[in-house]
């Protein structure tokens, strides 16, 4: 398998250098030159297998020449060694539970079988890799931990100060080891230019061997395929192909899924459900692609108005927009209908969503109306406890702390504080001098 980029200038590689490059030299993503198809009887013995045998087929032709089958498959077992539940909340309607991991968000998959990746493609090598990540939450506190300890590996996280939970800066702030946090003075966005300018920097270039760990490395996207396969074997045996719903931010998670799908994965169709966020949802009712300026939610890890992803998508269907609509479609809902969903679910279910899976519940619940009796399966990317003000206030309960999270509340939060890409651009030199 050959990764080309989207941008088309720029020479095609293996996975191996499609992972540390993390993005093509045109500035384009990867995208895999074919897309395998697995058999018909593949997808019609899922729930005879382990989900890490299915898992190490799905993955096989993109690794293939870089990877031996047996570390793959080793990978897979270390990635997937928690559980990914399929919770019925009515007839015909399943949450599919992505956050049982160390870091309680979905992101957790993606991360660990990135740093995996990253760690044995770096083998042997007398230089270590910075993994350099900008985060407005969940991303790095999942990457941090996907990397601790990974040899050869350090990881350098920029998050803006007083802008993410108590709980996801915990997680940032409290691992030691080869993990580095710097606290920004100021936005998500400035820490994203901060990291950009890193990349673009030729004495940065000259000491360190920077590479990024952001949603559009192939080693996180494509291992998200394998959520919609666990929930597939979970679902009863005369159970149609369902449709589903997936919370969208970026639009990797749901690309993944249409890429399995491609594959030959039995699916009715796909729903993008958004916050106001709504860049996606405007395209496929008018056929314009216009992201406008980001707007804060209560579904923040979704707050992204220009999903890097969804060019992928568009190259899954060949920019046919007609083919496109045939097995997406996409809704926007505000923070009104989402507490309201999570208040429906918990009254009338006893399931306690987050804001995240509340707006999933809601785009399936859309596409439901106008498709009675069809089965549907929303994700639930992230623990009710990390949006735990919100979920607290909005349900009047209080939650249980995970034991993945009450271990991050003991310990000691150290971060470097930075105003100034000046400032960031010394810590990583002091740091290749170290
Ligand atoms: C990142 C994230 C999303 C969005 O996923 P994408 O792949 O970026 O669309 C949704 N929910 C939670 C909790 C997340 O952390």
């Amino acid at each position: 398998m050959w990764y080309k980029s989207l941008n088309g200038n720029a020479p095609r590689v293996r996975f191996n250098e499609a992972v540390i490059r993390g993005i093509a030299p045109d500035r384009g993503l990867y995208f895999p030159t074919e897309i395998p198809r697995l058999s018909k009887n593949f997808w019609e013995t899922l729930k005879e297998r382990e989900l890490t045998d299915l898992a190490a087929d799905l993955m096989q032709s993109f690794t293939e020449g870089v990877l031996p089958e047996g570390t793959l498959k080793e990978f897979l077992e270390e990635t997937l060694s928690f559980p990914f539940p399929l919770v019925r909340i009515a007839e015909g309607i399943h949450a599919l539970e992505l956050y049982h991991g160390p870091t309680m968000a979905f992101k957790d998959v993606g991360a660990r079988f990135m740093a995996q990746c990253l760690g044995y493609f770096n083998r042997g090598g007398n230089r270590e890799v910075t993994v350099l990540v900008a985060t407005s939450g969940d991303t790095g506190g999942a990457v941090a931990r996907g990397f601790l300890g990974v040899p050869g590996v350090r990881v350098v996280i920029l998050y803006p100060e007083g802008k993410v939970s108590d709980i996801q800066e915990r997680q940032l702030t409290t691992l030691g080891q080869n993990i580095r946090a710097l606290r920004v003075r100021g936005s998500f966005d400035d820490c994203q230019d901060m990291v950009k300018n890193a990349f673009l920097d030729p004495d940065l270039a000259k000491a360190l061997q920077l590479t990024s760990a952001n949603s559009i490395n192939v080693a996180r996207w494509l291992p998200q395929m394998l959520y919609y396969v666990a929930g597939l074997q979970q679902l009863e045996g005369t159970d149609p192909a369902p449709v589903f719903a997936v919370p969208s931010g970026n639009f990797g998670n749901i690309c993944a899924g249409m890429l399995a799908a491609q594959m030959g994965m039995p699916a009715a169709h796909f729903v993008a459900a958004t916050n106001r966020n709504d860049t996606v949802p405007r395209y496929l009712e008018t056929g314009q692609y216009q992201p406008a300026p980001a707007i804060p939610t209560i579904s923040n890890a979704m707050d992204v108005a220009d999903p890097s992803n969804f060019i992928r998508i568009r190259q899954l269907f060949q920019d046919s927009f007609p083919d496109l609509k045939e097995l997406l479609s996409a809704y926007s809902f505000d923070d009104t209908q989402t507490r309201a969903a999570m208040k429906m679910l918990h009254q009338q279910y006893g399931y306690v969503a987050d804001p995240h899976g509340a707006v999933g519940y809601l785009g399936l619940a859309a596409y439901l109306d106008a498709h009675p009796g069809q089965p549907g399966i929303f994700l639930e990317t992230a623990h009710p406890i990390k949006f735990r003000p919100e979920v607290e206030a909005t349900l009047g309960l209080t939650l249980d702390i995970p034991e993945q999270i009450q271990s991050v509340l003991q310990g000691e939060k150290v971060s470097t504080s930075v105003s100034s890409y000046s400032e960031v651009r010394n810590f990583l030199l002091d740091l290749s001098a170290s």
